[in-house]
C-alpha cells in the first residue's frame, strides 16, 4: 500500500479523538463554525504561531510586534470601510429556506467546470502517455478551449458584478448559469442582498449608536492606528513592518468546512510600511518570501499556488493568494495585499491626526504606502494537519495490510517532541529510570510519559499524534553489561531504534526539534 493522506472525513474525527480540535459547546449540540483547541490542538497551533512570529519578528532588524485590543473606537470601522463596505452577498433558497453566498455559489460553479476540464487533461495525459504535451493540448483542445472559455466569461462577470456591488446581476447569474441549491437541488432564489461581516455589541454605559462596539473583522486596523506610536517608539526608519497575531471576527454567512471558515478566528498580519512608489517592487518580495515559507514549512509545491484576484478590495491596488490543496480542493490560505495609503489616509481625515512620516534622507514628508501579509492561524492548522496526517505501510514490513495512521508534521512543529515508555509497568526500577528521564527532559521539551500499555500500541498512538521521538526504557537499561544506562529512541518515520545514554538523550533531541532549522530553511 502506498501511503494514502486523510480525507476530509477522517481529518476531522481524528482531530477529535486524539484531542486537536473540538466542536465548541457541543454537549449543547454545537454551536456553528465556532471550535475549541484541544490539548495537543493548542500546542501545535502555539506552535505554529511561533514559527510564523518569529520568521517576521525575530529574524527581520526592520519587523516589530504588537497585541492590540479587539476592541477599538468604533471610527476605526467607519474609517477602514468596514461600517459601508465590508458586505457579502447573501441569496436564501425558497424551497430549502438555506442561505447561501451568491458569489461563493458561481465560484463553486466555475470550479465543477474546472474539474471537467482537469478529467479531459487527465484522460489526455493517460492516452499520449510521456509524448503529452499539456501546453499544446490547452491551446488546442475543442473542449478544454471551451471550458476556458466559459470559466473565464463566468470569472470577468462576476468580478465586475462584485466590483459594481450590483446584486441584480449576480442574481441573475444564478439564473443564467442555471445554479441550483446544492443540498435541495432547487433553483428557486431570493433577491440577492448585502450583509455586513461585522458582529456589533454594545458599551455598557451608552445607549444607541454612540455606544456601539464592533469586534475587529481584521488585526490590521490596531496596527494602522499605532503606525505613529511605534515608529516613534522604536526610532524605525522605512520600510518597516509590524505584525501582530490576535483573533477576529466576522459573521459568516456559509461557515462550513471545519476550521476553514469560523465566525471567530485568529489572523497572523504583518502591515509592512513603504515609500509611495515603491509598491510594486515590495509586493513581489513578500510574494516570493511567503511562498518560501510555506515549503519551508514541508508543504510541497504541488499543494501551493498562487491566485491573482479578480476583484480587489476596496483598499488594495494589487493582491493575491497564496492557495492550499485542502481535502476539498485549492482555497486561499494567506492574502497578500498592496493596500496602498489607503488605511492611513482616511484614519489621518477622519480622526485629524496627522498620519505622514518625515524621511530623514529625502527630508519629505509623506502618508506610507503599506504591504500586507495575512494568513489565518486556523487555516494554516488545516493545511499543516491535512497534509501531515496519513495512512502508510508500515516502514520495514511486506505485508501492505500491515498499516498505520501517522502525522508527519516536522519535528519542531509536533505538539509532543518524545514520548518516555518503560517497558514493563511493574517493574519499579523501570519505572523508576523511566519517570526520571521524563522529569528530567520536561524542562527543556514538551514530552510525554505514558504507561498506559503495550508498548506497540503505544507506538501507535504516538504515530496518530506526530511524536517524532519514542524513548523507552527496558531491562537493558537497568541490567548490567553493556548497554547499561542506554535507552532506545524510535524515529517516528523510519521505525529505526538507536541506544542512546541517558545523559545525552538532550544533546540527541534538542537539535532535531528546535525551531532554528525550519527558520533557516524559510529565509
Ligand atoms: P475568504 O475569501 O476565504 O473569505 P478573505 O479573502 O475574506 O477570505 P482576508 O480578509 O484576506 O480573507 O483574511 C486573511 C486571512 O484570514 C485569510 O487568508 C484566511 O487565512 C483568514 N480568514 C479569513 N476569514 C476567515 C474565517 N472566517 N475563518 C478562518 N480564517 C479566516
Amino acid at each position: 500500500m502506498s501511503t494514502v493522506f486523510a480525507d476530509f472525513k477522517k481529518l476531522t474525527s481524528h482531530a477529535k479523538d486524539y484531542g486537536f480540535v473540538f466542536q465548541s459547546s457541543e454537549i449543547y449540540d454545537g454551536l456553528s463554525a465556532a471550535y475549541d483547541y484541544g490539548p495537543l490542538g493548542v500546542l501545535l497551533k502555539n506552535n505554529l504561531k511561533e514559527y510564523w512570529w518569529r520568521s517576521m519578528v525575530q529574524l527581520h532588524d526592520n519587523i516589530v510586534g504588537l497585541d492590540a485590543a479587539i476592541f477599538m473606537h468604533p471610527k476605526t470601522w467607519k474609517a477602514s470601510g468596514h461600517v459601508d463596505a465590508f458586505n457579502d452577498p447573501l441569496v436564501d433558497n425558497k424551497l430549502s429556506k438555506k442561505r447561501y453566498r451568491a458569489d461563493v455559489l458561481i465560484e463553486d460553479h466555475v470550479a465543477k467546470i474546472e474539474g471537467k476540464l482537469n478529467k479531459e487533461i487527465a484522460k489526455a495525459k493517460k492516452r499520449f502517455g510521456d509524448a503529452f504535451d499539456e501546453a499544446e493540448f490547452r491551446a488546442t483542445n475543442g473542449n478544454v478551449k471551451r471550458y476556458l472559455g466559459q470559466m473565464d466569461e463566468i470569472n470577468q462577470r462576476l468580478a465586475t458584478a462584485m466590483t459594481d456591488g450590483n446584486m441584480e446581476e449576480l442574481r441573475q447569474m444564478l439564473i443564467d448559469l442555471e445554479i441550483k441549491d446544492p443540498e435541495s437541488g432547487a433553483a428557486d432564489w431570493t433577491d440577492v442582498r448585502q450583509f455586513n461581516l461585522m458582529f456589533s455589541t454594545q458599551l455598557g454605559n451608552i445607549a444607541g449608536e454612540e455606544g456601539k462596539l464592533y469586534l475587529r473583522p481584521e488585526t490590521a486596523q490596531g496596527i494602522f492606528v499605532n503606525f505613529l506610536n511605534v515608529q516613534k517608539s522604536t526610532r524605525q526608519k522605512l520600510p518597516f513592518g509590524i505584525a501582530q497575531i490576535g483573533k477576529a471576527f466576522r459573521n459568516e454567512i456559509v461557515a462550513r468546512q471545519f476550521i476553514f471558515r469560523m465566525r471567530e478566528f485568529e489572523q497572523m498580519e504583518m502591515q509592512f510600511f513603504i515609500q509611495p512608489g515603491t509598491q510594486k517592487e515590495w509586493y513581489n518580495k513578500w510574494k516570493e518570501t511567503r511562498m518560501k515559507w510555506h515549503l519551508a514549512l514541508g508543504h510541497p509545491a504541488e499543494k501551493l499556488r498562487f491566485h491573482d484576484h479578480d476583484n480587489l478590495a476596496h483598499y488594495a491596488d494589487a493582491a493575491v493568494d497564496i492557495q492550499f490543496d485542502f481535502p476539498f480542493g485549492f482555497k486561499e490560505l494567506e492574502g497578500i495585499h498592496s493596500r496602498t495609503d489607503f488605511d492611513l489616509g482616511a484614519h489621518m481625515e477622519l480622526s485629524g491626526k496627522k498620519m505622514t512620516y518625515h524621511d530623514p534622507e529625502t527630508k519629505e514628508s509623506y502618508v506610507p504606502y503599506v504591504l500586507e501579509t495575512s494568513i489565518g492561524a486556523d487555516r494554516l492548522f488545516l493545511a499543516t494537519m491535512s497534509h501531515a496526517l496519513r495512512t502508510e505501510q508500515v516502514p520495514g514490513q511486506d505485508d501492505p495490510t500491515n498499516v498505520r495512521d501517522v502525522m508527519k508534521l516536522h519535528p519542531a512543529l509536533a505538539p509532543i517532541k518524545a514520548a518516555i515508555m518503560p517497558l514493563k509497568r511493574n517493574k519499579p526500577e523501570i519505572v523508576k529510570v523511566a519517570k526520571d528521564i521524563f522529569n528530567d527532559l520536561r524542562f527543556r521539551f514538551d514530552v510525554q510519559y505514558d504507561d498506559t500499555g503495550a508498548i506497540g500500541k503505544l507506538y501507535r498512538r504516538q504515530d496518530a499524534v506526530g511524536t517524532p521521538f519514542c524513548i523507552t526504557v527496558d531491562f537493558d537499561t537497568i541490567e548490567e553489561g553493556e548497554n547499561k544506562g542506554t535507552v532506545t529512541v524510535r524515529d517516528r518515520d523510519t521505525l529505526e531504534q538507536t541506544r542512546i545514554k541517558i545523559e545525552d538523550l538532550a544533546a540527541f533531541i534538542g537539535p532535531k526539534v528546535d525551531m532554528g532549522a525550519l527558520l533557516a530553511a524559510a529565509q
